[in-house]
């Protein structure tokens, strides 16, 4: 009993490993399979999202140049004391922002100072303002087209500058900008489940579909680009610290899983992981992020576990189930093959004892020495034989037979002799026996039988035959033939007798008659 609880204790425990490899195997393969859809989605979107940056600004890519090489602004830039020459200017490019939509267009001279701006009526004009330290002009100064991202120290929106140089005969005498408003750019992304963010070429993300990592390092700044930054005065003053990210893996395809605490206060909200896919962009410094939230990934593979845990579950408890039927069914063949086992030995068992008490039987109504029914047997019969013959009103007579002068035969030739005769007499009389006869040894060399539905009459033809034959077949002894005689006395059951005892006292009389009248006779009483 206690080996089969601990069996089963066993058999729970390797289930119980089985169901939760199996789990952990189903979680690890549809985590992978989510992983990759992740991958997919976030090399879609990464594309879609490069693309949709671009839109809208390369379709200002001409504007520079055309305004660089206008007559009127190349005439301005010569002529920078002249306000009429610098009104006709200013008035050009106001025209010009007006139409290309770009958000402001002006020029600077070779020293960095706005000479023209389309803006040159508003509050906020940049003529006058110095942008000598903007990459954009150090560009257009080195005589190449330029390309810049920044917040505006002015207007404090975020743009994307593209200067182009204004030369005569190969000179440099100044610059052309165009201002695109970039501010509203990420706004279409905020719809979409995954993150966006572009970062510059120091890291610090200013496009975001979260408003919160906008303006956020995506990692602490290094010095040089805390003092670059400081120096464009790129930020000024809506710089951020780093986005508070942490890497979680990193795939050898490049994309990354990472850990992003939300909001300021970041111990009531837990952190969100994210599949992280970083692209370059072409043409920039630019770096495009997209951030495939795990959610739904780690949600399906948790549910596919489980499932299958569950599943599993099942089907183990069905079959430990199952087994146990299958355990009690052969338990209960084997009790009843023992059951049947020890009923077969009892049948057997009972056999034996039947065959010990029929041999004892036979034994206590058999007489050793001839085989012949003894004198018992012959008293339990006759009041079987007496009814019968009365219930059917058959007749029924008995005859004694004794062996004549027996004694001599003893006495001349031994005990054995005399035994062999007896033996003699036991054989002639059986074969005088018809099936129903009852024959028996009744003492010493005196035999009895009873003779159903035999009249005396009959009965003394029987026992007269018998007579005879003991007569004709002498016994052998020691090499001489001795001839025996059997007197023999006879008598008839009378109706109306209580039992057979009168009957047989007649035989008894009938013999002592035969003896007395000289033996070797049959007499009827
Ligand atoms: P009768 O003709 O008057 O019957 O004379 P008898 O000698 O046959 O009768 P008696 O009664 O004088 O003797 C019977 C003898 O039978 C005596 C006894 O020793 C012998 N006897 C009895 N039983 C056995 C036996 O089993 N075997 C042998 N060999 N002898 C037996
Ligand atoms: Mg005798
Ligand atoms: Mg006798």
């Amino acid at each position: 009993m206690l080996n089969d609880t601990g069996k089963r204790i066993g058999h729970a425990f390797i289930v119980s490993i089985a169901v939760a490899s199996a789990a952990y195997l189903s979680y690890t393969i549809s985590r992978k399979d989510g992983i990759t859809d992740l991958k997919q989605e976030a090399a879609y979107r990464l594309e879609l999202s490069s693309a949709n940056l671009f839109a809208p600004t390369d379709k200002f890519s001409y504007l520079p140049e055309v305004v660089a090489s206008h007559p009127t602004i190349v005439d301005a830039l010569q002529h920078e004391s002249d306000p009429a020459a610098l009104r006709r200017a200013n008035l050009f490019l106001e025209q010009t922002n007006s139409s290309a939509k770009s958000a402001v267009i002006y020029i600077l001279d070779k020293k960095g100072r706005v000479i023209a701006a389309s803006n040159w009526q508003e509050p906020e004009s940049f003529v006058g303002q110095d942008y000598a330290y903007r990459p954009y002009f150090q560009d257009a100064l080195a005589n190449r087209s330029g390309r810049f991202y920044g917040m505006g120290t002015t207007s404090r929106r975020p743009g994307y500058y593209l200067s182009q140089p204004i030369s005569i005969a190969g000179k440099v005498i100044g610059a052309a900008t165009v201002k695109i408003d970039m501010s509203d750019i990420d706004q279409g992304w905020r719809k979409s489940r995954e993150q966006v963010a572009v970062a510059d070429d120091n890291g610090v993300i200013f496009l975001s579909s979260l408003p919160d990592w906008k303006y956020r390092p995506l990692h602490t700044l290094s010095e040089a680009a805390e003092k670059t930054l400081e120096h464009t005065r790129q930020y000024e003053t809506v710089l951020k610290p780093p986005l508070p990210m942490s890497l979680i893996e990193r795939f050898p395809s490049g994309e990354q899983i990472v850990s992003v605490s939300q909001g300021d206060d970041a111990a009531n909200e837990p952190p969100v992981r994210y599949l992280l896919k970083s692209g370059t962009i072409p043409g920039s410094d630019w770096s495009l992020h997209v951030f495939v939230p795990m959610a739904q990934v780690n949600v399906v593979a948790t549910r596919i576990a489980l499932l299958t845990a569950g599943a599993l579950s099942l089907l183990a408890l069905s079959l430990l189930s199952l087994n146990q039927v299958l355990e009690r069914a052969r338990e209960r063949e084997k009790s009843r093959l023992a059951l049947e086992g020890a009923h077969q030995a009892l049948e057997q068992k009972h056999l034996e004892l039947q065959k010990l008490s029929e041999e004892l039987r036979i034994t206590s109504i058999t007489d050793p020495l001839t085989g012949a029914y003894n004198r018992r047997f012959f008293f339990e019969s006759v009041p079987k034989l007496v009814s019968a013959a009365n219930r059917h009103g058959f007749p029924l007579s008995f005859i004694t037979i004794d062996a004549d002068h027996f004694k001599r035969i003893n006495d001349m030739y031994g005990h054995p002799a005399g035994d062999k005769v007896l033996q003699m007499l036991t054989t002639v009389c059986k074969e005088s026996l018809r099936e129903a006869d009852v024959f028996a040894r009744f003492g010493g060399e005196e035999f009895i039988m009873a003779l159903p539905n035999t009249g005396a009459e009959e009965a003394r033809t029987v026992a007269d035959r018998l007579r005879i034959l003991v007569m004709e077949r002498p016994v052998e002894i020691k090499g001489d033939l001795l001839k025996i005689t059997v007197s023999c006395g006879v008598s008839q059951y009378r109706a109306g007798e209580p039992n057979a005892d009168p009957a047989l006292k007649r035989a008894d009389d009938g013999l002592y008659l035969a003896k007395s009248n000289g033996r070797n006779q049959v007499a009827v009483c």
